[in-house]
């Protein structure tokens, strides 16, 4: 994927986002950094229609180029982009499961140890605000510090990477986990890892394939 143009990778890895049903219809974006700023999908496009000339360059001053209409959050990318220099991809879904535990305003605990993999003991939710607003970028912000995902309540999640495969990555696990987390509250018996035992995996994962990365 790496030798792609970044607006081809973006292409790529938005039509993977509907492809795995991560996203459907017009729901999700993402963004990808570049040295002049990033570039993001475009708002209310369906993956199927979109092109590599529909990517929307932007600044760091959340200036679009002339003629095309951003994502309506891309001011939770430019600011995700501008707190977290190790992160260079931003996915952002409402995908099935995700979303369905974000609209419950759970966070999600440690029932397996695979949420050590997205950066610390649970997936936080953000409190709920207004999808395009600051506001939102706020509280996403906030949810996503030392992490590689949250949970939006009421909407989805976003996930980041050092790079798109790996945002994608992240987001494919965070719903898989969800999807688990979901069923166990069906059954209604939550057993959780301890404190300890998550130091353990946090400590593991340190010598483990891709979650080496510091992002
Ligand atoms: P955009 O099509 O404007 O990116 O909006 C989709 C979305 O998920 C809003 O939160
Ligand atoms: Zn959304």
């Amino acid at each position: 994927m790496s030798k792609r143009s970044p607006a081809q990778q973006l292409l790529y890895t938005a039509q993977q986002m509907a492809l795995t049903g991560l996203n459907k219809g017009t729901s999700g974006n993402a963004s990808v950094r570049l040295e002049t700023g990033f570039l993001v999908t475009p708002s209310g496009v369906p993956a199927e229609q979109l092109h590599v000339d529909s990517m929307v360059h932007m600044d760091w001053q959340g200036r679009a180029e002339a003629g095309k209409n951003p994502s309506s959050e891309w001011r939770f990318h430019l600011d995700i982009l501008q707190a977290r220099p190790e992160v260079n991809a931003v996915v952002h879904c409402h995908s099935m499961f995700a979303t369905t535990v974000a609209c419950m305003g759970h966070d999600v605990p440690p029932f397996h140890y695979m949420i050590a993999s997205v950066g610390g003991d649970n997936i936080r939710c953000a409190p709920y605000a207004l999808f395009g607003t600051q506001a939102l970028s706020e509280v996403a912000l906030a949810a996503l510090h030392e992490r590689k995902a949250c949970l939006l309540a009421h909407h989805g999640m976003i996930a980041l990477g050092k790079d798109l495969s790996h945002a994608l990555a992240v987001a494919v696990e965070v719903e898989n986990l969800c999807e688990q987390y979901w069923r166990l509250l069906q059954v209604g018996q939550l057993r959780l890892l301890t404190p300890a035992q998550m130091l353990e995996v946090h400590a593991q994962f340190k010598g483990y394939g891709q979650w080496r990365d510091p992002v």
